[in-house]
């Protein structure tokens, strides 16, 4: 009798735009085949959880439908290509969209296998098959591949996170192309120093109708130069410091047979969401809405799933997933307000970011326990009552309005990009954490260990007296992150190379 297997499907939403259908039939899905919740992730796709084996066909034939795909969810290839996400600040951000989704176009894998697999009966069923990969070649990369696009002054993506990070220029109320970052990527491995996370560096400034060229031909590079024989050291940016930045863009230059431009000014804020209604120059209306843990579920007085199910029933515009696991209803019909204000207020589900911390409104956690097979230890689970504890001594010290970036991950591996924490909770075995301190409020400054395997007791003793001293002592707008370095509690990180420093 073979095990009841249950799977974790990562279906991509390239840009983070899905449609109403599409939410429809991802929420019916997770009913009826998966645990009855939806998660977002923080690359902006969807995980439905618990689906059982002999249910994976049908579930994917049920996406498939809508025309979504888990292509690419996984594997050595380019994953789920992210954008930020501003819709009222259109028609730029309309752009950058455009890109993130040609971009995903572009590197998806060829091959007919994945159809082959799951779409037998469906009517686009495969009648020859393709095994030709132009990009990716016989052997696809040696590692996971990740994309960001970015509009400054947002970094809602991280952009500095992937291998590579795109900022969108815009000038004269036009997109003309991005500057391009590589070499970012959080995964580490712990008792492994010569694994450790890095932020991608500004490489120069590729034209609009460059740009997928551009990144193609990085993969390609990462593809013939990547380490193949050891998965641990084999994502881009241990290929960038085996081989120095300036071997890299010179490669880069020569296979696209001309050089980058020089790279533009820019600037970036924030790393978090907006929350709220927001209105655009058309006239429409964009409500984004915190998601704790980015897990869409109803719960007694708390009906977030369903409210959402009814609103996709009328709702013409989209649901658009952010990189910070939250969602935006976005190009909302002005005369939908009042209907979508009361379907989530019947259900105990309407906009309440304004009555929560900050801390927690911008807190990231990834699934680790018990849904993840590499977790030491819980996230998402815990978090909100870890929380619970630090808002009391958030509140008590006036920084409720302050936001200061919380991010927990079960395990290294860096999913909900912890090192990008101003303060990061690392799981190293059940109930006890690495806390990490110092990263940027903008996400372009990596943290740095400060104490080991913490159980919740030492957490909030630890931060109990540094967030008092950063609401005593902090320089006007100084940001969590920047004090802690500024005071020496730690040292700052420059580059990869010296987190472990
Ligand atoms: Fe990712 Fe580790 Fe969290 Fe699993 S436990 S989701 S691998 S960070």
């Amino acid at each position: 009798l073979e095990p009841l297997y249950s799977f974790m499907m990562r279906v991509r939403v390239p840009g983070g735009v899905c449609s109403a259908s599409q939410w429809a039939r991802m929420n019916a899905l997770s009913d009826q085949y998966g645990n009855g919740t939806l998660k977002l992730t923080t690359r902006q796709a969807f995980q439905l959880h618990g689906v059982l084996k002999r249910h994976l066909s049908a579930t994917i034939q049920g996406f498939n439908e809508v025309l979504l795909d888990s292509i690419a969810g996984c594997g050595d290839v380019n994953r789920n290509v992210m954008c930020n996400t501003n819709p009222h600040e259109s028609p730029v951000h309309e752009q950058v969209v455009a890109v993130a989704q040609a971009l995903s176009r572009h590197l998806t894998p060829r091959t007919t296998a994945y159809r082959e697999i799951w779409w037998e009966g469906q009517a686009e069923e495969v009648t020859e098959a393709v095994d030709d990969e132009p990009i990716y070649g016989h052997t696809y990369l040696p590692r996971k591949f990740k994309i960001a696009l970015a509009l400054p002054p947002y970094n809602d993506t991280d952009i500095y996170a992937n291998d590579i990070g795109l900022i969108g220029i815009e000038e004269n109320g036009q997109l003309v192309g991005f500057n391009v970052a590589i070499g970012g990527g959080l995964g580490m491995t712990f008792g492994q120093p010569e694994t450790y996370p890095r932020l991608a560096d500004v490489i120069g400034f590729a034209a609009l109708d460059d740009v997928v060229d551009v990144c193609e031909k990085l993969v390609t590079i990462q593809r013939d130069w990547g380490n193949r024989e050891n998965r641990k050291l084999s994502r881009f940016k241990y290929t960038i410091d085996k081989v120095g930045l300036p071997a890299v863009v010179a490669e880069l230059h020569q296979r696209l047979g001309y050089a980058l431009g020089e790279s533009r000014p820019f600037q970036f804020h924030s790393s978090t969401d907006a929350f709220g209604w927001a209105s655009s120059p058309d006239g429409l209306l964009h409500l984004t809405l915190f998601v704790e843990g980015g897990r869409i579920l109803d719960r007694p007085g708390y009906g977030l799933k369903a409210a959402l199910a009814e609103i996709a029933e009328f709702h013409t515009g989209e649901f658009r997933l952010t990189g910070n696991q939250n969602l935006v209803l976005g190009k909302i019909d002005p005369t939908h307000r009042a209907r979508i204000q009361e379907v989530l207020e019947r259900h105990g589900a309407g906009p309440r970011a304004e009555q929560l911390t900050a801390v927690r409104r911008d807190a990231l956690a990834c699934v680790a326990l018990n849904t993840c097979s590499q977790a030491f230890a819980e996230a998402e689970r815990y978090l909100p009552s870890l929380l619970d504890k630090l808002d009391a001594i958030i509140r008590a010290h006036g920084l409720a309005d302050d936001s200061i970036l919380i991010r927990m991950t079960g395990c290294p591996n860096g999913c909900a990009r912890p090192y990008l924490g101003e303060i990061g909770l690392v799981g190293r075995a059940p109930g006890r954490y690495n806390l990490y301190l110092g990263a940027s409020h903008q996400g372009d400054r990596l943290n740095k260990l400060y104490r080991e395997m913490l159980d919740e007791n030492g957490i909030l003793s630890e931060l109990t007296p540094l967030l008092a001293a950063y609401a005593a002592e902090r320089a006007p707008g100084e940001a969590f992150g920047d004090f802690v370095v500024r005071t020496g509690v730690v040292k700052a990180t420059v580059q990869g190379l010296d987190f472990h420093a």
